[in-house]
């Protein structure tokens, strides 16, 4: 992995900047968004430089992969995001990590287990409910059909999990009308769980995050364009 100059690094972070900062004026100046840099294609002493340049919080998309960087980045203090599918098998390792969010939270049956393990050992973990709102068999997710619903199941029966909010990938398509949609759909969801105490919209990576925050994100996740060489 390529270790990149700090000058670079701050060209693309200002750029990052720059474009969530038009983007969200023009939704509301009240209008907030948090950038959580997606570390999981870049040497660990990029996320160093990043964060010496003002970046706070990073997201991986591994258990793995997470605690290696976690440790080897101990001496900063760094927000840590998990962002990817989680494996059942790996569940105590994710919650001996106490993440600050765990974005990826994808079926009922995932919540339930690691609600179990929470209890277990005492915890709780931030969580989101990641909703496929493209209905795209590659991706993970509850349906938007069911997202209310499944939300207000976690909500009262895993007493471990403290749900924030939403989280879900654009449609993987070339067409902006179709990305929006997804974009939409997912906005709509989180518009309506507000009432049960949503406050985090998670959308948007390298190549719609403007148009992500345009629908209402709150959150972005961005990878690629931050760590371009
Ligand atoms: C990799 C990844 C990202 C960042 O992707 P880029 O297109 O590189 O910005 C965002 N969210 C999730 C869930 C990812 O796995």
């Amino acid at each position: 992995m390529q270790i990149l100059s700090k000058e670079q690094l701050r060209r693309n972070l200002d750029e990052v900047i720059w474009n969530i900062e038009r983007a969200r004026i023009s939704v509301s100046e009240h209008h907030i968004v948090k950038l959580v840099g997606v570390a999981k294609y870049t040497a660990p002493e990029n996320i160093r430089t990043l964060y010496e340049l003002g970046q706070r919080a990073f997201g991986e998309n591994q258990v793995q992969q997470l605690k290696e960087r976690m440790q080897l980045l101990e001496d900063l203090p760094l927000e840590w995001h998990m962002i990817g599918t989680l494996q059942k098998n790996k569940i105590n390792n994710l919650i001996d990590l106490q993440p600050s969010l765990m974005q990826s939270l994808d079926s009922i049956d995932l919540a339930a287990e690691l609600n179990k393990k929470l209890q277990a050992k005492s915890k709780t973990m931030h969580c989101l409910l990641q909703i496929n709102s493209a209905q795209e068999e590659s991706k993970s997710g509850v349906s938007p059909e069911q997202a209310i619903d499944i939300y207000q199941q976690i909500k009262e029966r895993c007493a471990h999990i403290v749900l924030k909010g939403v989280m879900s990938i654009g449609a993987h398509s070339d067409d902006y009308a179709i990305i929006q949609k997804s974009f939409e759909t997912t906005y709509r969801i989180f518009d309506n769980l507000k009432k049960e105490g949503a406050t985090v919209c998670s959308m948007g990576m390298s190549g719609d995050y403007e148009l992500a925050i345009r629908c209402g994100s709150n959150l972005v996740r961005i990878g690629s364009t931050l760590f371009k060489s």
